[in-house]
């Protein structure tokens, strides 16, 4: 097997011309509506093969060899059979809940999966009587929410807003016992530098708008899965919900995910000169990323992840309205959610989001109140301006 960095290079190249026999480097935007058939005996073999399930487009919603060029990017990440394409992150979690929860049936999410899945709940699933609990990723709550309806356990690891690593081994075995289907959400590892798939989950859903698109240009999402009978419901869910996504999303997301590589490493390397400052500042009580060696997630993140990206979250001693300040002053941060990006950008986590995970409601005991929560995400620009930049903000928020 040649290494991932190689593989990013050489999957999803253009086919030679059997006339002049040249291909362009890049493979093309193949934008379509619909498929055009070279003779009947096609039409029926490519129907046949769409029937049993196969990868085989008769129409343009599922895309031809742009679309296909991305989803075997993705598989190679992922180390998956299939993947689905969304038109973002949220359209393949909707997607992939929708195929694989009935009506009647439950779902139990670790607390600190992303927000707007409780959102999805609210909304869209409750109305299928569709239920969901979210629960603390330990095996004793787990054990004392799980129900007889119980079809899914939902997680995502490390943490949305805080980081928090997760035992996913651990945890794809207990539900595996009970005969749950484990969903990841991968959009911090995006399949470079955490694999869900082999750590136990069955589905890996990612947000190829963050780090794979890379330049904060493009929303797009994927479901990735392994095994036969998941990709099946994956498929027939993804056709009839009619979800497609444009080729020219699909062209960026593959031109994002040749650099994938450098950028998440660039982005580690000044998240972790930012935030190795920022830990020996006495006005931050605490710094959350499973790549800093006094966080609790440190020894999993060791066991499991290949490496780390440009998130981390800080506790800070500043009260809210400081940190708005702060944060107002900040020069070459954006003020934004989303991440993965090749610029800076910071938020001010919000209170009733954080009370919600178990992790916070613990660890939180610990740090002296006022404590501001921010996010950070550090792009690719050179740490050091980062740092000054920090400084002359906190300087202009305590004045
Ligand atoms: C951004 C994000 C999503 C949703 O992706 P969109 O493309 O914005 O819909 C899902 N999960 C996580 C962890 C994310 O950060």
């Amino acid at each position: 097997m040649k290494k991932i960095t190689t593989e990013l290079q050489h999957l999803g190249q253009a086919k030679f011309d059997s006339e002049t026999g040249l291909a362009p480097v890049a493979l093309p935007s193949m934008r379509t509506s619909t498929v055009r058939f070279k003779d009947m005996a096609t039409h029926d073999a490519t129907q046949l093969a769409k029937q049993a399930g196969a990868r085989a487009a008769t129409y343009g919603r599922v895309g031809l060899d742009t679309h296909a060029a991305l989803e075997e990017i993705l598989c190679t990440l992922e180390q998956g059979q299939r993947a689905f394409l969304a038109p973002s992150g949220m359209a393949a979690i909707s997607m992939t809940l929708l195929a694989l929860l009935n009506q009647d049936e439950h779902a139990l999410v670790i607390d600190s999966a992303y927000g707007p899945v409780r959102n999805l709940q609210d909304k869209i699933l409750c109305r299928l009587g569709i239920d969901m609990d979210f629960v603390a990723p330990n095996v004793n709550s787990l054990n004392a929410a799980l129900r007889p309806q119980t079809k899914i356990l939902y997680l995502e690891s490390p943490g949305s807003l805080l980081l928090e690593m997760l035992d996913l081994p651990q945890l794809a075995n207990w539900a595996h016992e009970h005969g749950l289907i484990v969903v990841a959400d991968n959009t911090w590892g995006s399949g470079y530098i955490y694999k869900p798939l082999e750590l136990g989950a069955d589905v890996s859903v990612v947000a190829v708008t963050k780090y794979i698109g890379g330049h904060s240009d493009l929303m797009l999402g994927a479901a990735i899965a392994k095994d036969s009978e998941i990709i099946n419901k994956l498929n027939l869910t993804h056709y009839a919900l009619g979800s497609t996504v444009s080729a020219d999303d699909a062209w960026l997301a593959i031109r994002g995910a040749r650099t994938l590589p450098i950028r998440m490493q660039t982005c580690a390397a000044n998240a972790s000169a930012v935030y190795n400052w920022l830990a020996e500042q006495n006005w931050v009580h605490k710094v959350f990323t499973p790549a800093w060696p006094a966080d609790p997630g440190y020894v999993l993140w060791q066991r499991d992840a290949l490496g780390a990206n440009g998130l981390f979250a800080i506790a800070i001693d500043l009260t809210n309205a400081q940190a708005r300040l702060f944060v107002d002053n900040l020069s070459l941060f954006g003020i934004g959610y989303s991440w993965g990006g090749y610029e800076s950008l910071i938020t001010i986590v919000d209170q009733k989001a954080l009370s919600e995970h178990s992790y916070w409601r613990a660890i939180s005991q610990s740090i002296k109140s006022p404590a501001a929560v921010l996010r950070l995400h550090i792009g690719l620009e050179d740490p050091a301006d980062l740092i000054n930049d920090i400084q002359q903000a906190y300087a202009l928020a305590i004045a």
